[in-house]
């Protein structure tokens, strides 16, 4: 088997409402030799998403009680009482399928993952124009309650400032331009 420690990962961040999930799906369609890291969490399921597929949905006793048994890389309380994490099987599973796995996550558990696995992994910053846009972006999806949304621009705001910290930043002003840049970064990365 591989050595798993040099293979390669691929870590997505952005601040809620950077058109992130958008650009990860159309990424997924183009590098068939990506597989997405489904996180655990503790939140619950919006309209239309699937347990086992956009996350494994899990109880907070579940996810505390994987905590205590160290099954997580990282792990977050991304929002107030609500749990996201890295669990290290899902990445073994994707690197035994000889597949590349990509992690979608908040910017201290991307900081993380990076630091771990330093220079094999490539990570990239997502960011909306400016916090007016990423506010609107917010509110027209529609899919948060009003201190959520708070929660969500305010902590925004803060991530905003970690961008430096990673390989690349893309400012997602233009779906098309900032996917076809997206794909650039990656496909480079892949050749390398
Ligand atoms: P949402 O609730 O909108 O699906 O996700 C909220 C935030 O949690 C997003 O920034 C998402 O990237 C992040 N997230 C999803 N999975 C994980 C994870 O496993 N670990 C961490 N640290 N953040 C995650």
């Amino acid at each position: 088997m591989n050595n798993m420690s040099q293979q390669k990962i691929i870590i997505i961040t952005a601040p809620s409402g950077s058109g992130k999930t958008t650009l990860v799906k159309r990424l997924m369609l183009q590098f068939p030799t990506l597989a997405f890291s489904i996180s655990a969490c503790t939140r619950t399921p919006r309209g239309g998403e699937v347990d086992g597929t956009d996350y494994h949905f899990i109880s907070l006793q579940q996810f505390e009680q994987s905590i205590a048994q160290n099954n997580f890389l990282e792990w977050e309380m991304v929002y107030e009482g609500k749990y996201y994490g890295t669990l290290k099987s899902e990445l073994n599973r994707i690197w035994q399928n000889h597949k590349i796995p990509l992690v979608d996550i908040d910017v201290k558990g991307a900081l993380k993952v990076q630091e771990q696995y330093k220079a094999q992994a490539l990570s990239v910053f997502i960011k909306a124009p400016s916090i007016d846009i990423l506010s609107e972006r917010l509110q027209k999806r529609g899919t948060e309650p009003p201190e959520s949304l708070k929660e969500r621009i305010d902590k925004a705001a803060y991530e905003l400032s970690f961008a430096s910290k990673f390989d690349h930043t893309i400012v997602n002003d233009d779906l098309g331009k900032a996917s076809a840049e997206l794909s650039k970064i990656v496909s480079q990365y892949l050749t390398q």
